[in-house]
């Protein structure tokens, strides 16, 4: 009859143009604002949902094309998988998904503050009081995904999202996080150049890895925070007075605390670094003894000791001028 008519060809419909049915899905429930950020796959809008008026992120992805993007379709899942299964006041919480014909959209809690990268730039540094406060955030969002076997592999400070002007962040960008057991490692070579654990870079043959790669980015975003440039730096490197490239800094452990950078900090920040900054995986800090070190366990002293202007206003005083951060992209 009639009905069975028009169910059969709303059918027909729906299988022979699919496209057009589930590209109205993202579309026709959220509306893009403006852009908020770029990364190496993904754009990132700002959007509003249109029933309730309710400001989201979402990030977009160009449906791979090829077989060739094996390894991004799958990073891609990965990054559902990861963030479906959390729920942690300091990891970004997914809203929604919409795997389209040429889009897949990543609907996002929205961080309105943007990047603690830019956070730092503009700050030049943080206090220690600012950067407990920061870390005691980080050290819980990456303890509950350790717990639950979740590895990170990409932080840094892009990656760590402010959602008020009152310092509380965010953990982002899932797009390298793993799933591994208790005792077990993984050995794909990934992340970023500045951040990298050394077992990442150790050669392919001998490449064994762990949740500790995270404690190691970690420590070198709390030495950024404390003095506005990173302990391992391909500036850093000068044939005649310093012939050690990022690499070779990495898998040696080799940094130091350059005066008159570090003149305020606390000795027990940096008893804090030392640990997280360990080379062997085996004798680094794990997540539970960074939260429990005496410097997370220190009450703000309210002193504000983020003088700005140092980082290269002393240029010349040091043997080791040091410049700010720069932004830096992920390797995969
Ligand atoms: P990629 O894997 O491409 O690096 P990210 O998830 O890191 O993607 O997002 C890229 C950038 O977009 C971030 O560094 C940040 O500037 C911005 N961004 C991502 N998610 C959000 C969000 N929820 N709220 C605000 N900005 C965001
Ligand atoms: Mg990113």
């Amino acid at each position: 009859d009639q009905d069975e008519i028009a169910v059969l060809n709303t059918a027909r419909f729906i299988f022979r143009y699919p496209k057009s049915r589930v590209a109205s899905g993202f579309s026709q429930q959220y509306s893009l604002v403006s852009r908020l950020g770029k990364g190496h796959f993904a754009t990132v809008w700002l959007c509003v949902e249109k029933s309730t008026g309710q400001r989201y992120a979402v990030k977009v992805f160009d449906k791979p094309a090829g077989s060739e993007d094996k390894a991004r379709t799958e990073g891609l899942q990965q990054e559902i998988a990861v963030l479906m299964g959390v729920s942690h006041p300091h990891v970004l919480c997914l809203k929604d998904t919409f795997n389209e014909s040429s889009h897949v959209y990543i609907v996002l809690e929205l961080a309105p503050e943007g990047e603690l990268f830019n956070y730092i730039v503009k700050a030049s540094k943080l206090s220690e009081d600012e950067s407990r406060k920061l870390f005691k955030q980080l050290f819980d969002g990456i303890k509950y995904m350790h717990d639950r076997n979740i590895v990170h592999r990409d932080i840094k400070p892009e990656n760590i999202l402010l959602v008020d002007s009152d310092l509380t962040v965010k953990l982002a960008d899932f797009g390298l996080a793993k799933i591994i057991g208790e005792e077990s490692f993984t050995t794909t070579l990934c992340g970023t150049p500045s951040y990298v654990a050394p077992e990442i870079l150790s050669d392919s043959r001998h490449r064994r890895y762990t949740k500790a790669v995270d404690v190691w980015s970690l420590g070198v975003v709390l030495y950024i925070c404390l003095c506005g440039f990173p302990p391992f730096s391909d500036e850093l490197y000068d044939p005649k007075h310093y012939p050690y490239t990022l690499t070779q800094q990495i898998r040696s452990g080799r940094f130091n605390y350059p005066s008159p950078y570090w003149d305020s900090v606390g000795d027990l920040a940096l008893d804090l670094i030392d640990s997280m900054l360990v080379v062997d995986p085996a004798r680094r800090y794990t997540i539970d003894q960074c939260l429990a070190h005496p410097w997370m366990q220190q009450k703000p002293t309210g002193v504000n000791d983020s003088t700005d202007g140092l980082v290269g206003g002393i240029a010349g005083l040091d043997v080791q001028t040091r410049r700010g951060i720069k932004r830096e992209r992920t390797l995969i």
